[in-house]
């Protein structure tokens, strides 16, 4: 059965081992940040520095595994029709909108949405790390690292498969951004196998 989350929120859902995750933006150029926490010990999360140190490289896809901070193997892309993630930035939250965006009464982001989502599950703010930000187009300039936040490259009914490696607690988010959705807030689907 295919869920939809909302533009501007977020949701929070158990994974088991051997399950496969498939997060599809239904419109097109619409972000989706994924977290994943070890559903036996909080304290292990998803790890931007261990898998890119891993992978030696900054975009993953197809074949690529993405390792806890102990180093364990926790989601493996199966499946990818865009190419393009972004696993360097932050979720955004109300920091962000105001110290980028300069809003004065900002919105809460993924950041609070993912720290409601979780909340359930005894994930505090603190635990937050780097999310997997699904279609995030962040290109870089490879020499003097500085980089953008462009329109993803994902069109209607693009996604990426993810198969669990262990059993977890994933958080899912319609991304809140504008530069990251290319200026128009959208809902993302996913569907567990
Ligand atoms: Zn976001």
């Amino acid at each position: 059965m295919v869920e939809t989350i909302p533009p501007r929120s977020g949701t929070a859902f158990t994974l088991d081992r051997g399950q496969t995750l498939t997060v599809i933006d239904p419109e097109g150029k619409q972000v989706a940040d994924l977290l994943a926490f070890s559903r036996n010990d909080l304290r292990e999360v998803i790890s931007s520095g261990r898998t890119l140190d891993y992978a030696s490289r900054l975009y993953l896809t197809t074949g690529d595994p993405l390792y806890s901070n102990r180093s364990n193997v926790m989601l493996r892309i199966v499946e990818d029709t865009v190419g393009r993630h972004d696993f360097l930035l932050t979720p955004c939250s109300k920091d962000t909108f105001r110290i980028i965006y300069g809003d004065t009464d900002p919105h809460r982001g993924c950041f609070g949405n993912l720290a409601a989502a979780f909340a359930p599950y005894g994930v505090t703010e603190d635990d937050i790390p780097v999310a997997f930000n699904c279609f995030m187009n962040v290109p870089i300039d490879g020499l003097t690292g500085s980089f953008t936040v462009e329109p993803p490259l994902s069109g209607p009914g693009d996604h990426i498969r993810f198969t669990a490696e262990m059993d977890l607690i994933i958080g899912l988010t319609a991304c809140s951004a504008l530069q990251s959705n290319g200026g128009a807030f959208k809902p993302i689907q996913y569907r567990i196998d």
